[in-house]
């Protein structure tokens, strides 16, 4: 199979299953006070000094979460008892329904998928007290990039807080708090080659934080429930693979690739949109519109085809909607009704890219010959 799809979740790296088999069959926890829970908790408490060096936070500042979708919630609900709530329209469905059910008002993105630093500070300035803003680092969908410096300045000067959903942008990106000025920010392992079943929330401050799950005293009383510490040794064993060096020419062979797929569709389908190009964007993700075709149509030929791709966001029905990050940006339903996503990962191979384009143009042609309204494409040889 060609494995497109990354973004939803990756391969698990071979350092990192070794990794994690040395301590699999252990029993591990890290409230026992026995030998074995001895030796659980100095796992556990050297997995969160690496995941803080790496990110230039304190080790206590680090809360594990079973998954990134616990951190955003727990993150979000944590102040909402006590802030009010503002979450752009781009965000992850786990911050964009969990913002909205807690009565969050939306930060608009302009046409290129950034938030609107205008309407934010706008914003901020009629609520009239300290609100919590919670703004993705990297976009799921089409892979922006959001100003974030930018957006912390506008929400310190308000006096609000911050949370930042890294997600998609840990491993991939350097991220340091230093200089991100993030009060809270979210990460998880299973993007970029880790296991499914850990995240972190990094929390520089916990005064007035309402723990979303509660119970026994672990993580410091801030999220209840015994570490997966499997997990959490498998998400510190990342951090040998994505230094600042391995990411930048990791980053320099998407862009490669990315650009090595717009072309050769380019070729023989010039009007064929990719979103999110216009802005600073991760290079290992496409959201590409076929004229003519429905992305639904598209997966399942791809699907045929034994290449994994995704479009918008699956809901549990199985059925695909278009994208809200693409309505967001103001691009019409029916074109938004066209997009996929191909989104590459550290194992993405020059051919893969390659015979996913091919296939590509072999829908394109289709299309076209459906009539199905891509008329304006080149003849395909
Ligand atoms: N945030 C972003 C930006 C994501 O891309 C995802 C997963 O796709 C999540 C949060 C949620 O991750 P999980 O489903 O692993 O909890």
């Amino acid at each position: 199979m060609i494995y497109l799809d990354h973004n939803a979740t990756s391969l698990v790296r071979s350092s990192v299953r070794d990794a994690m088999h040395a301590v699999e069959a252990l029993p591990l926890n890290a409230s026992s006070v026995h030998k074995a829970g001895r030796k659980a908790k100095q796992l556990l408490e050297g997995a969160r000094k690496s995941l803080a060096d790496y990110l230039s936070v304190f080790p206590h500042e680090v809360i594990f979460t079973a998954s990134a979708t616990e951190a955003n919630n727990t993150a979000l609900r944590a102040l909402a008892p006590t802030h009010p709530l503002l979450v752009s329209t781009v965000e992850h469905p786990c911050v964009l329904n969990t913002g909205l059910k807690l009565g969050a008002s939306v930060i608009v993105v302009d046409a290129k998928g950034v938030v609107d630093l205008a309407v934010l500070d706008a914003k901020l300035a009629s609520v009239g007290r300290a609100a919590l803003v919670s703004v993705m680092l990297v976009n799921n969908e089409t892979g922006v990039i959001q100003p974030i410096e930018e957006v912390a300045h506008i929400v310190k000067k308000h006096g609000g807080k911050l949370h930042v959903d890294a997600v998609q942008a840990f491993g991939k990106m350097p991220i340091d708090l230093g200089t991100i000025q993030a009060d809270m920010l979210t990460i998880s392992a299973h993007k970029i080659g880790g296991p499914v079943g850990v995240g972190a929330l990094i929390l520089r401050d916990d005064k007035g934080f309402v723990p979303l799950l509660t119970g026994g005293g672990q993580e410091r009383g801030l999220r209840a429930g015994t570490e997966n510490i499997p997990a959490i040794i498998g998400l510190s064993a990342l951090i040998d693979e994505i230094s600042p060096a391995a990411m930048q020419a990791q980053q320099q062979t998407w862009h490669n690739l990315r650009e090595q797929f717009i072309q050769t569709i380019r070729q023989y389908a010039p009007e064929a949109p990719v979103y999110g190009a216009k802005t600073a964007q991760m290079p290992n993700t496409i959201m590409v519109g076929m004229p003519g075709m429905g992305s639904e149509t598209q997966l399942m030929h791809f699907d045929l085809a034994d290449i994994a791709v995704s479009a918008g966001s699956a809901c549990s029905s199985g059925k695909v909607q278009p994208s809200h990050v693409l309505r967001a940006m103001g691009v019409p339903l029916d074109e938004a009704a066209q997009a996929i996503r191909i989104s590459m990962g550290y194992n993405t191979t020059f051919q893969e890219v390659q015979t996913c384009a091919e296939n590509w143009l072999i829908l394109y042609r289709k299309a076209i010959s459906n009539g199905s309204g891509a008329g304006s494409g080149r003849r395909l040889a």
